[in-house]
């Protein structure tokens, strides 16, 4: 049986939930944030860009997507008088919206700089993740962070100012909720490596070592001799999603003007056109989508019911992804060289049957809608 967090909609099964008293991490984190002396922190902030500030250089490495956080971030940082050098690691297959919304970011006035890696050697990556770990936004979620810090040691620009700490809004170990800086550790534990390393990439075959420069943090040695050192702005600000996204529109963002696919609002995930796959892959391996992870947030904030959040879920979750922003999924699957049939497959071996209903007698054989979509069983969420 799937168990809940009786505070907001997150099931225990997704990977670092512990609930504890019936309560998440994300949850229990959120009602600490009372106790938090922000006006301090604030201060403490202040100082960190003061100790960093350059006069004939950059204070400071945003790493931005053009999003709502990261448009809050250059905005907060301009405020306070900081010259951030804005980077982006291009997303997997980046999106119209996503495309108008780096111009957007560059029009608040800052530098810019753009990380692309080479699309072939990318499309190869999301194929070999999505069939063998089932994350076919592995080199995102890898290149957020190693592009950034790469920059970090390059330029001797040694401090980054990332936004939420994941851990700290999502829920994880309350070690990882409570640092403020990045470490090596962190990354290597958190910072999107999740399962697989550039090394077992190179490992499985068909790649150069060279095809894979980008996704490799730099030495202990060159992170000891720039100094790079990462901050949450999260940790500084009472951080919330929502909020971001209405600053960030009042600035010129652009959202998708209805509910993305999958997901209860408009304003987030509008860069990566392959993240419906992505969100259909926590589906299949632990039982609920993006629209539970934003339903908690909101319900974490008085702003919506649980009973709300509940309804919002089960119309939102789990739908197969035959569009997202949009985009036919045979075009997307086209661009990392699959067909459909082939991606069903993929998603029927990495389907979780201890949570989907299966056809009676069939040897596991999954139960589908006509739409193809599953069914979810052992659900207790009341
Ligand atoms: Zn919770």
């Amino acid at each position: 049986m799937i168990a809940y967090c009786t505070t907001c909609v997150m099931p225990d099964t997704r990977p670092d939930v512990d609930i504890q008293d019936g309560q998440c991490g994300a949850c229990h984190n959120y009602a600490q944030r009372g106790a938090v002396d922000w006006a301090e922190r604030d201060r403490a902030l202040c100082q960190i860009l003061e100790h960093h500030h350059n006069p004939s250089g950059y204070d400071c490495i945003v790493p931005v997507s053009g999003g709502k956080d990261s448009t809050f971030q250059v905005l907060k940082l301009l405020a306070l008088g900081a010259n951030p050098l804005c980077v982006t690691a291009t997303t997997c297959d980046l999106s119209e919206i996503g495309r108008a919304n780096i111009e957007n970011l560059k029009s608040l006035g800052v530098d810019y700089v753009e990380v692309t890696t080479n699309p072939r050697v990318r499309a190869k990556l999301n194929r070999l993740a999505l069939t063998t770990i089932g994350d076919i936004s592995w080199p995102e979620h890898v290149s957020i962070f190693t592009i950034p810090v790469r920059l970090s040691v390059q330029m001797k620009i040694p401090l980054i100012v990332w936004g939420e700490n994941p851990q700290n809004e999502y829920g994880g170990p309350a070690a990882a909720a409570e640092g403020h800086a990045l470490t090596r550790q962190w990354l290597g534990r958190f910072g999107g490596l999740l399962g697989m390393r550039a090394e077992d990439i190179l490992k499985r075959g068909g790649f150069d070592a060279r095809d894979l420069v980008q996704y490799q943090y730099p030495s202990d040695e060159d992170l000891a001799s720039t100094g790079t050192t990462g901050i949450f702005l999260g940790y500084y600000y009472p951080w919330d999603g929502c909020g971001n996204a209405m600053m960030a529109q009042a600035h010129g963002m652009t959202t998708y003007g209805r509910a993305v696919e999958g997901a209860m609002v408009d304003y987030e995930n509008l860069d990566n056109v392959q993240t419906g796959i992505h969100d259909y892959f926590c589906w299949l391996k632990h039982g609920f989508g993006r629209a539970t992870q934003q339903a908690s947030l909101h319900v974490r904030r008085g702003r919506i019911t649980r009973d709300d959040a509940l309804d919002v879920v089960a119309k939102c979750d789990g739908k197969f992804p035959w569009t997202y922003l949009g985009v036919p999924i045979e075009e997307t699957l086209g661009r990392i060289g699959m067909s459909l049939d082939e991606f069903i497959a993929v998603c029927d071996r990495f389907t979780n049957r201890e949570i989907f209903r299966t056809r009676s007698g069939s040897g596991g054989q999954l139960w589908k809608d006509e739409d193809g979509n599953l069914e979810r069983i052992n659900d207790d969420n009341e």
